[in-house]
């Protein structure tokens, strides 16, 4: 088996050389484990903020989807595809008799379509679905008619909270790195997207898209991204505060400008959000977002890397704008 050995701290953006492959035989399995095959590998966005906390020489962190193919506990039979946090690995042993509450194995949903594949389960379907899912809908609150505004619009979380947002009858309008990608936005039913490395200026961009101003923001940018769009929300917008990409390589990426007096004068609720708070909630979401991809009204794109050796790769170029829906790799 192999995995990627989180070997340096990132300086600036990730490098290849941050990483080590490593290859291993893989241990005998004691009671209560199972051998889980990794089937797809997640490259996110949070890996990059979140290694900070992390010692080197562990494991790279990540989510994965996967099949049993041995078992020493009963309840995950050989062959039941799983979820869960094992890293960037081929192969993972996991203890899924005790399991760490923190990171638990979760069996793919018992009547999740044969024919959607596996992968979705890292996107739509999956933690990304949920954060466009719970984050737009539990926060934003977004009603019929309103504008709803997201950056990073053509990756994994934004283009779900756009469809979603049409879904409830609002106008989506989306913020995106290149002009393949607002076409893409249009063509999935966003009324109206622009490339914001492009714009003469991102006031004017945001003026011509929501003439009638923003009622709800989900900021998965921040930083001077979000100080311009604050200026074009409307009385009483919500905002959810998903992610803050543009600032992810910095130094210390908690200073930024902070603008409080518009969120005072226009009285905006604000919230930010980490995704597994709704945990319990996610089968019911999960299912919702099945059913909407079944009738057609959520369209799914992923950008899949072949070979577990290009994870490195794959994770670098989603940081840059590589990817448009989501960036997995297939094992
Ligand atoms: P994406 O699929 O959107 O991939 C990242 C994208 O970010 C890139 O494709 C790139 O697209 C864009 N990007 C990179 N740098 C910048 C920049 N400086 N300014 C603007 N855009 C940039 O990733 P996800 O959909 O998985 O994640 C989107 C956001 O949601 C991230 O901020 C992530 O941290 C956050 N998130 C938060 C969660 C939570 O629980 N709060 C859970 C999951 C995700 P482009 O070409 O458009 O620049």
């Amino acid at each position: 088996s192999k995995r990627f050995v989180f070997a340096r701290q990132f300086d600036g953006p990730p490098k290849e050389s941050d990483f080590e492959l490593v290859e291993e035989e893989t241990p005998e399995l004691k009671d209560g484990e199972i051998l889980v095959e990794s089937l797809f590998n997640s490259v996110d966005p949070y890996m990059r903020p979140y290694t900070r906390r992390l010692p080197t020489g562990i494991t790279m962190i990540g989510e994965g989807c996967g099949r049993v193919i041995e078992s020493k506990y009963s309840d995950f039979p050989v062959g039941t595809v799983v979820m869960g946090r094992y890293g960037w690995c081929t192969h993972a042993v996991l203890n899924a008799k005790e399991q760490d509450p923190q990171s638990p194995i979760r069996k793919a949903p018992a009547d999740y379509p044969k024919d959607l594949p596996l992968s979705l389960l890292l996107g739509a379907v999956g933690m990304p679905g949920m954060t466009a899912y719970f984050g737009l809908l539990k926060l934003c609150d977004p009603k019929e008619g309103e504008t709803v505004f997201v950056n990073g619009a053509a990756g994994a979380v934004g283009s779900l909270v756009g469809q979603i947002a049409k879904i409830k009858g609002c106008k989506a309008v989306g913020a995106a790195g290149s002009d393949a990608k607002v076409a893409w936005l249009k063509e999935i039913g966003f009324d109206a997207a622009f490339n914001y490395k492009t714009v003469s200026s991102l006031d004017a961009a945001l003026k011509e898209a929501a003439p009638n101003g923003i009622d709800c923001y989900f900021d998965n940018v921040g930083a001077d991204f979000t100080s311009t769009v604050l200026n074009h929300m409307n009385l009483f917008g919500r905002v959810a505060i998903c992610g803050s990409i543009s600032t992810y390589n910095d130094k210390d990426p908690a200073k930024g400008p902070y603008p409080f007096v518009t969120i005072l004068s226009k009285q905006l609720t604000v919230t930010g959000f980490i995704v597994l708070r709704w945990f319990p909630e996610w089968p019911q979401g999960m299912a919702q977002m099945v059913q909407w991809i079944k009738e057609g009204k959520i369209k799914h794109r992923e950008h899949v890397t072949e070979g577990f050796d290009n994870m490195p790769k794959a994770f670098i170029g989603m940081l840059v704008g590589e990817n448009t829906g989501k960036a997995v790799v297939k094992v």
